[in-house]
Order: C-alpha cells, then structure tokens, then sequence
C-alpha cells in the first residue's frame, strides 16, 4: 500500500502537528545533542523503533517517517540494520539481503535523515535468525535437529535458527557490527530478543551442543550465562573501539520469572531494554510496571527503556485499544522507564496508533523534569530471585479434589506465584514498594528500607541470612513465607531454615517437603493483624504448609487437615477410618514476633500463592494487615481513596513526584482495558526531608494546580479524581 506524502499527513493528521515540521531542533532533539557527547544515553527521555520487513526497501517512505518521529520529540530511534537481513548494501559474505534492496541503502539514508534532525540512530541486529540460503557455507551456525536436518521455522521454513553455543554472534555478529560501524555514523547497537533471560538454552544436535548434552540442569545454567556474558562483552568491545560515546543496548527483558542473573547482565551495560510490549490473556495490568521495577532493581537509575507495543495481541499490524496503551505507557513512565514506541513496516493498514503515540510523547516532552529520576522513596521492598526461578521445585498442586485423581508429585507449580499474591495485596493495601534484587540482600543494598518481604524466596546462602540477621538488629522489620531460606543458593535442602533464629523458629523433624492437602487456620487470640476475623474460628489457611516448631503462643495456628472434595466426606471429626486426633497437629500458620525496634512475620504457608492463584481475600488482607502492622502505620507515603490503584514515589530533579496509576478496571487482571473507570479523591501524605520547602505544586495529568500544606515534614494535599492516571509533582 503506497500512499503519498499529503495522504500520509491527512490519515495521520500529522498536519496539526506542523510545528515540529518546520524546526529541526526539536527541544528534545536539542536537549540530546548538547549534553555530553560521551553519556548521551544518560539523558533520553524518548525513544522509538522503526521494524523494518524485508519488503520495506521497495516503498518506505523516510520522509513520511521522519516527520512522525520528529513529532514525538524522540531523543533516539531503533532501525532494522541486519544480522538476519541486511537493509543496507552489505559486503560481508554469508550476511543475506534483503531480496528488495536493490540499489536502495535503507538503513543508511534513513539514519542521515534523522540525524540531520538531531535524533540518534541504533541499530537492531537480529541474530537468532539466518535464512537457509546460508547454510550450504555455514551450516556449523545453525542449531541442528535429532536426524541431523537444520531446524526450520514452522511457519516460514526458509528461514533457521542460530544455535546458541554455536561461534555465530561471536564470528559473524561481531563482523556485521564493524561493517556498519565503518559505513554510518551510528550511535549504539541492539541485539533484538537476545541475550534470552527467561529460559535455559535449547540444546540441539550441533557439534557445538553435543559437547553439553550429559550436564545437569545447574551446570547448563552456568555454562550459558557465561556463554551469554562472553559474548555481550564481545560486542560491547567492538562496539567500544569505535567510539566510548557508541553505546551497546541489552536486552534484559525477563520480569520477575527470568532465571539468569539479570544483575550480572545488567552490569555489562550503559543501557537496558525491556522487551515488555503489551499483555494478553490472563496477565494482570500491573505487568508493565512490575518490570520496570525489576529493570530498577537491577540498573540503579542507570537507563532503561521498555518495549511499547503499539499493536494487539498477535496482530503484528493492528493497533491496541487506546485506553490500554496509554496506561501501558504510563506504567512504562511512572516506574521510571524510557518509553520505546514500536511499529512494524512502512505500510499503515491501521494508523490508529500513531496520535495515541504522539499525544502521550508530547505531553511527556513537557514534563521532563519531573521525569527524571534522582531515587525511589520507597521504604518497603520486595525480593526476586532468578536463583529461585532457576532451581527451585515450587510444589505443584494438591492431592484431593471432587474426582480426587491422583497428583504427578513431580508436577512442578511456578516460581513467580507467590510474589505475585504478594504484589496483589500491596497494590490493594495501597503501599509504595520496590523489588529488590536478591544479589542486594547486602547491608548498602538494604539500607533504603524499612521492611523487607521475601515471598518464598526458598534458595538464600549463609551470607544472604547473615546480612537479612544486620538488617533486622538494625530496626528492619522482614515477613517472610513458606520455604525462604530453607535451601542454600545451590538449591540442597538445610537441615533448618536459614533464618531460623531471626524468627525462631525450627523445622520438625524429618522434613523432606511441604505438606499438600487443602487446609484452614484456625484464630486463636487478638492481633491486629487478624482484627477484621475475630469471632472466626477458622479462615482459608493454604494448601501447602511447612510443620515447624515455634515457642510461644500463635495467633492462628494450622488445623489439621481433613478431606475436602467429596462433600459427604468434608468434615474435620474423628471417623473410623482416620482419627484427626492423630493427624499432624501444633503447628503455628503464622509467628509473630517483636525484637527492639522489628516486627517480624513468618508464615509456614503458601499464603502469597494463594492469594494469587486462588483469589483468597482473606488471605490477601491477612498479608495487609501484616505489612501495616510491621511498618507500624509509620510509613512516609500513603494515599487514601476508593479504588485500585499502583503508586510510585520518586524523588526528582525539580523535587518529588507522586504517581497513581488507575487500575480500576474489569479488564484489571484480564487484557485489554477498553475505557476507564474514574476514581474519585485521592488523600495523600507524603513524608520530606524537614529542610525542604516545597514551593510550588502541580498535576502533571491533568494539568491543573494543586494546593498543598506543608507542615514541618508532612507534606499533604488532596486530588480530587483520577480519570487514567495522575502524577502529583512537588517543585523544590
Ligand atoms: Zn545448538
């Protein structure tokens, strides 16, 4: 589809946007180009990414594209370069091109005509894919099946897949790097959808991977991630010689269920990308921010762009509902990350998405300041482990159940299950928290917060408890759930839970796994943290529970255990055939302890899980109440209202901003958000260093004034709805 230049205008009505048109140095642009040539990247606030298909040589209209990406202000622009496909007149042998290029350079022009306006140019290499043409020289690159053919794509069987040991990125990637380092003025490098965070490699029938086939799970992990690093400093040296001021951007895109090291990877760069585009299905809306807390946990304020996708689901050419992108962006934004806005091809079946893009980029342009980010003001944070996802065994599901088949007990469950119960009842207690990366579980990496939450963060070395005990003869209040700490960091089971004299308390004997069966717990005496349920006898406890040892009196202990999926069947008396006095009795579903200045939670349950995976609401307030009574109400922000909200709290350049994202939706916990739900006064108190005075007060979203009050610290102000989202901004 060829459209013209003043069609392209009319169906995108970039025409109201003339005025960037006609001034090449956008602020934005400007903003780029005077900063410090070395550091760029350090001050991007905008990027985006023009994904070429092999048939864009044959139309691509780069003018027409240019004057979009201008309009958003962009600091930086991601182009298809090659690896895969060559855009550009390679002359590397074994480097295939696109078969429409012609005498056409792609790549080349349409990097010069950004640049003239001042937006800086990376460029994408693909390097999980090679076109069959290739393998008649280089077979030795591609991964291999059992019979010894080449792996093909299912869908486009011309085209194979690199073999991850194989010598392809290290000999060729590294080649195409200089050629197009010798060819254009380039500002940095992209290998898209690499390195792969989230799973083990796949090793395949290549002489390469033969060489690993007899390693345990644990050796291949390791051999990979050095495999991967090797690599990624590699390229950072090609990179490198070129130029300190050429940046190589990795992508480190796997959440909270990565099982590498994402620190270790983040280390290696300047840079990270998060491949984080849009959801489907069943994912929650608070995915997007999720991961821009994962990127911060690993890169420190170091930058970090997030994928946008500006297309639904599957629908490489189609645009996502506009109330969805916008709150996917805001997520993007509001957890401290660079927006990344992506579209695929020059053809424009479905152009929606280019005035969501450009109306959300332009008001962002005007609220720089309050964007960049000095430091997170969170005083809670909540611990990940890729450690944990990588080795540990999460029991599956339970025996039981109405037909009450039986259970593969080697049937594993997911790791990531009980962090996500965890962040489901924060966003509903409305509290501010971080993740934070288990490689920080070190004194300088804990001594922003006040309490610490490890949702089953099962894998913890002696090192790791040992700095978990200074925090807590610190002050630090800690809550931890069902098997933390009960292996070390190789994954072997400890004869006791590594924090065992933290909360006192001591496996019984003869533990080999949790125990699986539905089961309650039952109130025992008063606690604020179970006020709502007294007169209860019992609530939803779990469905797997660690029998421990713990001296002192409980304020909700495990009742034993009694069928519960025929219904004839479900009750907790004696019966001839099973006496329940017999069964396994005593044990504590929570203890509850306070040393000095901490207040500490253990709970020997899947309590987090359950909220998640089982919707338990008891459970979620259980975990609330637990948090707001450890942080003694004490905490230095919180915000009152109606509804579902995600905050996030940061301290800025012009002095601190508060953001609320509005996820009170239907289409909260299922994509995609089709319009918003407004939610009405917002009370907010934010706590400040006593010596600053705030001076003047705004939102940023709806672009009103704010009147706040200011007294000694305590800094508080009222907002009266919140339509998407909004971001209270405090000027210094
Ligand atoms: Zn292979």
């Amino acid at each position: 589809m060829k459209q013209t230049r003043r069609e392209f205008l009319s169906t995108t009505s970039l025409a109201t946007a003339g005025v960037f048109l006609t001034n090449p140095l956008t602020s934005s642009a400007f903003h780029a180009i005077t900063n410090s040539e070395d550091k760029w990247y350090l001050n991007m606030r905008r990027c985006a990414q023009h994904n070429f298909n092999e048939h864009d040589p044959a139309n691509l209209n780069i003018e027409q594209w240019v004057d979009y990406w201008v309009s958003l202000k962009l600091d930086a622009i991601i182009l298809t370069a090659g690896g895969f496909i060559a855009m550009y007149p390679t002359k590397l042998e074994n480097h295939y091109k696109s078969q429409f290029l012609g005498n056409r350079d792609l790549f080349g022009d349409y990097l010069k005509a950004l640049k003239k306006k001042g937006i800086r140019v990376i460029a994408r290499i693909e390097t999980n894919f090679i076109h069959m043409d290739i393998y008649k020289n280089k077979p030795e690159w591609f991964e291999m099946n059992k019979d010894g053919t080449p792996w093909r794509h299912s869908e486009t069987p011309w085209i194979g897949r690199s073999c991850f040991f194989s010598n392809y990125r290290n000999e060729q990637i590294t080649k195409v790097i200089n050629e197009i380092l010798s060819l254009y003025d380039v500002d940095g490098f992209f290998t898209n959808s690499w390195p792969e965070v989230e799973h083990a490699p796949r090793l395949c029938n290549s002489t390469y991977c033969k060489a690993y086939k007899n390693l345990t799970e644990k050796e291949l992990a390791d051999v990979a991630i050095e495999h991967t690093l090797t690599t990624i400093k590699l390229i950072n040296e090609t990179v490198k010689k070129k130029g300190s001021n050429i940046v190589y951007n990795v992508n480190i895109a796997g959440g909270i269920g990565a099982i590498q090291d994402l620190q270790k990877v983040g280390n290696l760069t300047n840079w990270m990308t998060t491949d984080h585009q849009g959801r489907g299905g069943g994912t929650p809306i608070w995915d997007c921010a999720q991961q821009g807390k994962v990127a911060y946990a690993v890169m420190k304020g170091r930058p970090v762009t997030n994928v946008v996708g500006t297309k639904t689901g599957p629908w490489r050419h189609s645009s996502k509902s506009e109330a969805e992108t916008i709150l996917w962006l805001a997520q993007t934004t509001s957890s401290g990350m660079i927006p990344w806005w992506v579209w695929l091809g020059s053809d424009l079946p479905d152009n929606r998405w280019q005035a969501i893009g450009r109306k959300y980029y332009q008001w962002l342009a005007k609220n720089d300041i309050h964007f960049t980010n000095k430091k997170s003001m969170s005083k809670i944070g909540v611990v990940f482990s890729n450690n944990v996802n990588a080795l540990y065994n999460a029991p599956g599901r339970v025996p039981g159940g109405y037909w009450g088949d039986p259970v593969d007990t080697n049937s594993k469950g997911n790791t990531t299950d009980y962090l996500q119960g965890i962040y489901y009842a924060l966003l509903e207690g409305r509290f501010v928290f971080d993740l934070v990366h288990d490689n920080d579980l070190t004194s300088e990496g804990l001594k922003n917060y006040k309490a610490l939450i490890l949702p089953n963060i099962a894998l913890l070395s002696d090192q790791q408890a040992e700095s978990l005990k200074g925090f807590v003869n610190n002050g630090g209040s800690l809550l931890a759930t069902f098997e933390t700490g009960l292996y070390n960091e190789k994954g072997e089971l400890r004869n006791d839970f590594a924090l065992s004299e933290i909360f006192d308390i001591h496996l019984k004997s003869g533990y080999t796994k949790p125990k699986g069966q539905v089961f309650y717990a039952t109130v025992e005496t008063e606690h604020e943290i179970i006020k709502e349920f007294k007169g209860l006898e019992h609530l939803p406890g779990g469905e797997f529970y660690i029998p421990i040892e713990a001296s002192g009196k409980h304020i909700m202990n495990i009742k034993p255990p009694y069928p519960n999926g025929i219904p004839e069947m479900v009750y907790p008396y004696s019966r001839k055939e099973l006496d329940s006095q017999e069964q396994d009795s005593n044990n504590p579903a929570i203890v509850v302890r306070e040393k000095g200045d901490s207040r500490l939670v253990y709970f020997p349950t899947d309590i987090d899980k359950n909220v998640w995976a089982r919707g338990s609401v008891d459970l979620s307030k259980i975990i609330q109440n637990s948090v707001r009574w450890m942080t003694e109400d004490k905490l230095n922000i919180s915000v009152e209202g109606d509804g579902y909200v995600e905050v996030f709290a940061w301290e800025t350049e012009a002095g601190f901003a508060i953001h609320i994202l509005n996820y009170n939706n239907p289409n909260m916990t299922r994509a995609s958000i089709r319009r918003f739900y407004p939610i009405g006064q917002q009370k907010i108190r934010v706590e400040i260093p006593s010596s600053i005075t705030i001076k003047k007060a705004e939102l940023l979203r709806s672009e009103k004034g704010l009147e706040i009050t200011q007294t000694g610290s305590i800094v508080e102000f009222l907002i009266p709805s919140i339509e998407d989202f909004e971001i209270a901004a405090l000027y210094k």
